[in-house]
């Protein structure tokens, strides 16, 4: 592939070196998992966690003479994520087999993609916590079958292998290499795993291997050639994914400094110490000897077939966060955090309905979410539904509670549950807007306070001490705004 440099470089991103500035060249190949009941040519189950080898055909063991036939679900997948990454689709792409000797893979080789792959170039948007936009160009996907598993510590003297996993679909997605920091390859790994789950294409299950990336590393003067690669396999988590790039280049940085040369290879990364460390050379790499898999006819479809596919698709994360954005006035912080999941977006989607959106926003991410982090728990097993939500909003909104007494609230109903509005009437939590009642209590602050509303007058700055005081004398209770213009007007301060 011809590379093209499609970033300027930014200071804010060199490496300092002894030797004056270095900046990291980053592209990713990541495996996805394709959600699909069945295997990628076999009727064989793809459910996680069963016995070793409960999920085997034939055609997965490769005995003699079996034939494998295409998942049209998995095709349908792998179009439908590229539709997601605005990528060009092939209407005619081609199987071919990879192949290399290895106890977990019977066939012999692999079946993937090399020239013609299902899906060409598409694209990546990120928006860094700084403001920064980053597009990071896709090179490609293709499908291509899983393989099995070498099990070496189940008996002191032999290997089991456990061909669950043989054949199960995955889509590799490449990257261009137009990433330049640790955080940049966080940031593009989050956002396909969001799209990827967005589409139900893939479950982005990290822990469970449905998702890893192969991370190629490569340093340079700022803005100069492209250097030597080398490809950290198999990360299998986004903070990794961190840690071995900033490892990565540290020891590419120490090496070009002491005169060295990079050789490239395949390294791996062991999150223990958190280093990587060599696993093969360039030399040592396999010739795969790709030609089309003669058992397989190429992959055709039409762009009917695909128009539909695109027709059906969800409101992808970018679409919902600009929408959330025009839509609820939202800001792009609050919406980047709102859209990281689709069932986030809806459930503040439930709460804002019809409300206040920026409150409504405000009271799903700091309390709900804060409290849902504290705790450890997740959206889906919230205490606090979104109608139970939407009633606390509604309360503050029509003045019925002030914003402290919410946050009280928001504790009975995270930890009794119930009708947010009966609890209030209940327990006498409603916000005493009645003047007469507030005057008297503003009346006793000011007159046990003498000297400091005389200095007030000159120093408007202490009119919250005043409001404090008034809302602890009425428990809360008093409404903020009212307490505050009747202290303004009694105090002589407009
Ligand atoms: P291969 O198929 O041998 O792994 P590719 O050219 O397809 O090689 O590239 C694989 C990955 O390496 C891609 O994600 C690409 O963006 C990335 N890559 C290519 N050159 C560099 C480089 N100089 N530095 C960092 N990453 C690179
Ligand atoms: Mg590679």
């Amino acid at each position: 592939m011809t590379i093209v440099d499609t970033r300027t470089p930014d200071p804010k991103k060199f490496i300092k070196g002894a030797t004056g500035d270095w900046e990291i060249v980053i592209g990713m190949e990541v495996h996805a998992q394709v959600t699909s009941e069945a295997k990628l040519f076999s009727g064989a189950s793809t459910s996680f966690g069963n016995d070793p080898n409960a999920n085997v055909s034939l055609v997965d063991a490769a005995m003699p003479g079996m034939l494998p036939v295409i998942n049209e679900e998995c095709v349908r997948q792998a179009i439908r994520t590229g539709l997601g990454l605005k990528a060009e689709i092939n209407l005619k792409s081609v199987f071919d087999r990879k192949n290399y000797f290895y106890p977990d893979l019977p066939q012999g080789y692999q079946i993937s993609q090399f020239k013609q792959p299902i899906v060409g170039e598409g694209i990546i948007y990120l928006d860094m916590k700084d403001g920064e936009k980053v597009e990071v160009g896709v090179e490609r996907l293709h499908l291509e079958q899983d393989a099995g598993k070498s099990l070496h510590d189940q008996h002191p003297t032999m290997s089991f292998v456990d061909l669950n996993r043989s054949g199960v679909a995955l889509m590799e997605i490449v990257s261009k290499p137009d990433i330049r920091s640790a955080d940049e390859a966080k940031a593009y790994l989050t956002k396909l795993r969001t799209i990827l789950r967005y589409l139900g294409t893939c479950d982005g299950n990290m822990d469970q291997g449905s998702m890893r990336a192969d991370v190629n590393v490569s340093v340079r003067r700022p803005g100069g050639e492209f250097g030597t690669r080398c490809e950290i396999k198999n990360v299998n988590s986004i903070r990794f994914v961190g840690q071995a790039i900033e490892y990565e280049a540290r020891r590419q940085i120490g090496i070009l400094e002491d005169g060295g040369q990079i050789d490239q290879e395949t390294r791996l990364f062991d999150a223990v110490k958190g280093e990587t460390r060599s696993m093969r050379s360039k030399e040592e790499a396999h010739d795969y000897r790709y030609f089309p898999d003669p058992d397989l006819l190429p992959l055709e479809f039409t762009q009917a077939y695909v128009d539909d596919l695109a027709q059906h698709l969800v409101e992808l994360p970018d679409d919902k966060k600009a929408r959330f954005i025009a839509e609820y006035g939202l800001t792009s912080y609050d919406a980047d955090i709102l859209i990281a999941e689709k069932s986030s977006a809806d459930f503040f989607e439930e709460v804002a309905k019809g409300r206040d959106a920026k409150l409504a926003a405000n009271w799903v991410i700091n309390e709900l979410f804060g409290r849902l982090n504290k705790e450890g728990l997740e959206l889906e097993t919230s205490p606090v539904s979104a109608a139970q939500l939407g009633g606390i909003v509604d309360l503050i909104k029509g003045g019925t509670i002030s914003g402290k007494i919410a946050k009280d609230l928001f504790e009975i109903v995270w930890s009794e549950g119930g009708d947010p509005a009966v609890i209030v009437e209940e327990r006498g939590m409603k916000q005493v807007t009645d003047l007469g009642a507030i005057e008297t209590i503003v009346d006793e602050i000011l007159a046990a306070n003498q000297d400091k509303a005389e200095q007030a007058k000159e120093k408007p700055g202490m009119l919250g001490w005043f409001v404090g005081q008034v809302m602890k004398a009425s428990k809360g209770k008093a409404n903020p705004q009212a307490v505050s213009d009747m202290l303004k007007a009694k105090i002589g301060l407009d």
